[in-house]
C-alpha cells in the first residue's frame, strides 16, 4: 500500500485553499457546542466547523415558508421555459464554483478530491440542466374515444417536499431529488445529513443567485431523529423524498404513513458483481476495483460481493488482491490519492469492528487489509479489505458494510452464482462480466436487482430508472419515477358539445 504524505491540518488546509464555509456554519477549533453539529476532518480528527441544530421551531417556520412560497409565489405558476431557464443557470453556476464545491465536499466526506471534482460536480451540473430539458418537453394526455367527452391528464405539482440524504455522495444525491422537485414546481426543504452538511448548504445560496425565488429552496441541518423526524411528521409535508439506510427508511416510511405522504426511498444495498470464465478478466479486475473502491466504498451502489466462476478464480483473487494492496491510501486533498480516510469515527469504527469479525472468524480468508491502515498517526484510515468465505449467508456477506471491504465466494457456474446474487435483502444493482451473450442474457433475466451492469462498472443514464428492489426501496429516480414522486396527476373531463343530461326532480 502507498502511502501520501501526511495531510495539512485543516486549518491550514481552509486558509490555504480559501475555502468560505457556508452559513449558518461557523470556524470552530473544538468540539463542545451541544446545539451544533460539530464537524471533524476525517484525515486529522480536527474539528473544523459548527452548525447549528435546528429545533423544532425552526422546522415550524420553515414549513410555513415553503408552503407560503407554494401557494403565493411565482414559482409554480411560472412558464415551464422561464423556471427551465433558472434552472440552467443554475447549472452554470454550479460549474463556475466547481472547485469550490468539490473542496467543500471533500472537506467534509473525505472523498477523496479528484473524483469530486471530475465526477460529483459534474454530476450535480448535470442534473440541473437534465431536469430543465424534461420539463421543457412535459406532455399531457388526453383520450376523446368515450362518447363526446375530451378527458385530458395533467400534472399538478404536489406542494411541500422534503429532500433527506445522506453523507456518502452530498452533492450528487441530493441535487437530483432537488433539481426534479423544485423542476416541476414543488416548493422543497431539504435535510442533509449532519456528517455532511455544507456543499448542500452552499449548493442552495448558488440556487438563489440563479434565480429561484425566495423559500422555495430552503435546508434545515439537524440531527436525523430530531430535525429530520421534526420534517417527516409535519403536517405541512406533502411528499418524503429520502435517501440513505434501510433501517432509517423503515421509520421514515412509518412516520410518513401517518398523514399519508408521499414517499420515495433509496436505501442500502449488498450489490453482487458476478465473473465468469468467460469474461475479460482483465477488464473485471479493474471494473471490480472502481466497482468496489471508488467513493472510498461508501457506495449504496459498490459491487460488495464478488462471485467468481472456480476455473478463473484463483487467477482473478491473486491479481484483485495485489491491485487492491497497491490502492493509494492517504490525504483526500492529494490529486493521486484513491482512497481517503472514512468520513468519520462511529462509521470507522463500525468497520473495524466487521475487520475483527473477518480476523477472528475461521470460516473467513483475509487476502488482505480487515484492519486500520498503518502509518497514519490520526485519521479515520481502513486498509482496503479483500475477504474470501464460502458461505453466501456470512454476516459479511449480508450486511452492508460500506467502506473498501469486498467479500469474494467462489462459485461453480452462472446459476450458483445468480441464487447467491439473490440471497440477500437488498436488491439495488448486480453486476455480471461475461464475453457469452446467452450467459448475460439469462444473468440480466435472473437477478433480482434494479440495475443490471453488464462488463461495466457503474454508469448511469438520467433517463433511465434508478432504484431497488426488495430492501433496497421504493420508487425510481429518473423517468418516469422522478415525475411520478413529484407531480399529482390531475384528470378533466370535458363535453366537446352540450350533451343532453337526465333532469332528476322535474316532473
Ligand atoms: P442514514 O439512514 O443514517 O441517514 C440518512 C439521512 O437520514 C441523514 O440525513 C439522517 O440525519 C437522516 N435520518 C436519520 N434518522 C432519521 C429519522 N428517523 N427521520 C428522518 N431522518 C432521519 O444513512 P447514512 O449513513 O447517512 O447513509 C448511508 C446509507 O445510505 C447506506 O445505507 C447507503 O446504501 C444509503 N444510500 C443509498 C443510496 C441509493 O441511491 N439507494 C444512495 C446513497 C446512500
Amino acid at each position: 500500500m502507498i502511502k501520501n504524505q501526511k495531510p495539512s491540518g485543516v486549518h491550514d488546509l481552509i486558509a490555504a485553499n480559501n475555502i468560505r464555509l457556508p452559513k449558518p456554519a461557523l470556524s470552530v477549533s473544538a468540539d463542545n457546542n451541544p446545539n451544533a453539529q460539530t464537524l471533524i476532518y476525517a484525515a486529522t480528527e480536527e474539528p473544523f466547523a459548527s452548525v447549528p441544530h435546528a429545533r423544532q421551531t425552526d422546522v415550524d417556520q420553515a414549513v410555513a415558508n415553503a408552503r407560503g412560497a407554494f401557494e403565493d409565489g411565482p414559482w409554480r405558476k411560472m412558464p415551464a421555459a422561464e423556471r427551465s431557464a433558472i434552472l440552467r443557470n443554475v447549472s452554470t453556476l454550479v460549474k463556475k464554483h466547481a472547485e469550490e464545491l468539490a473542496l467543500l465536499q471533500t472537506l467534509e466526506t473525505s472523498i477523496p478530491v479528484q473524483q469530486s471534482k471530475s465526477m460529483h460536480v459534474p454530476r450535480t451540473a448535470e442534473n440541473f440542466t437534465f431536469f430543465a430539458d424534461i420539463i421543457s418537453g412535459l406532455a399531457g394526455e388526453s383520450y376523446e374515444q368515450t362518447g363526446r367527452y375530451l378527458a385530458v391528464v395533467t400534472r399538478d405539482p404536489v406542494g411541500v417536499g422534503v429532500l433527506i440524504s445522506p453523507w456518502n455522495a452530498p452533492l450528487v444525491l441530493a441535487s437530483m431529488k432537488l433539481a426534479a422537485g423544485i423542476a416541476l414546481g414543488n416548493s422543497i426543504i431539504i435535510k442533509p445529513s449532519e456528517y455532511a452538511p455544507l456543499a448542500v448548504l452552499r449548493l442552495c445560496e448558488l440556487l438563489e443567485e440563479a434565480g429561484v425565488p425566495r423559500h422555495v429552496v430552503q435546508v434545515v441541518c439537524g440531527t436525523g431523529i430530531e430535525a429530520g423526524r421534526a420534517l417527516v411528521q409535519h403536517p405541512g409535508v406533502d411528499i418524503v423524498g429520502f435517501i440513505g439506510g434501510t433501517e432509517t427508511g423503515k421509520n421514515i416510511m412509518a412516520d410518513a404513513a401517518r398523514s399519508l405522504k408521499k414517499v420515495g426511498l433509496e436505501l442500502g444495498g449488498k450489490s453482487a458483481n458476478i465473473i465468469l470464465n468467460s469474461a475479460d478478466i482483465e477488464r473485471a479486475i479493474d471494473g471490480s476495483l472502481l466497482g468496489i473502491f471508488a467513493g472510498n466504498g461508501e457506495q449504496c451502489l459498490a459491487g460488495s460481493r464478488i462471485m467468481v466462476e472456480n476455473d478463473v478464480a484463483d487467477e482473478f483473487i491473486s491479481k484483485f488482491t495485489a491491485r487492491t494492496k497497491a490502492l493509494r491510501v492517504g490525504d483526500p486533498f492529494q490529486d493521486d490519492t484513491e482512497i481517503g480516510p472514512m468520513a468519520f469515527k462511529a462509521h470507522f469504527d463500525r468497520l473495524l469492528a466487521f475487520a475483527e469479525t473477518a480476523q477472528v472468524d475461521n470460516s473467513y480468508k483475509v487476502h488482505t487489509g480487515a484492519q486500520a491502515a498503518s502509518g497514519f498517526d490520526s485519521g479515520y484510515y481502513f486498509a482496503p479489505t479483500v475477504v474470501e468465505t464460502d458461505s453466501n449467508q456470512a454476516e459479511l456477506c449480508q450486511k452492508e458494510l460500506f467502506g473498501p471491504f469486498v467479500t469474494i465466494q467462489r462459485i461453480k457456474d452462472l446459476d450458483d452464482g445468480i441464487k447467491r446474487a439473490n440471497d440477500n435483502d437488498f436488491g439495488l444493482a448486480s453486476y455480471i462480466w461475461s464475453n457469452d451473450l446467452p450467459s448475460v442474457m439469462r444473468a440480466r433475466r435472473e437477478l433480482r436487482a434494479g440495475t443490471i451492469w453488464v462488463n461495466t462498472p457503474m454508469t448511469r443514464d438520467l433517463r433511465a430508472p434508478f432504484g431497488g428492489f426488495k430492501q433496497s426501496g421504493i420508487g425510481r429516480d429518473g423517468l418516469p419515477g422522478s415525475i411520478e414522486l413529484f407531480t399529482e396527476e390531475k384528470t378533466t373531463l370535458i363535453p366537446q358539445e352540450p350533451l343532453l343530461l337526465p333532469k332528476l326532480g322535474s316532473s
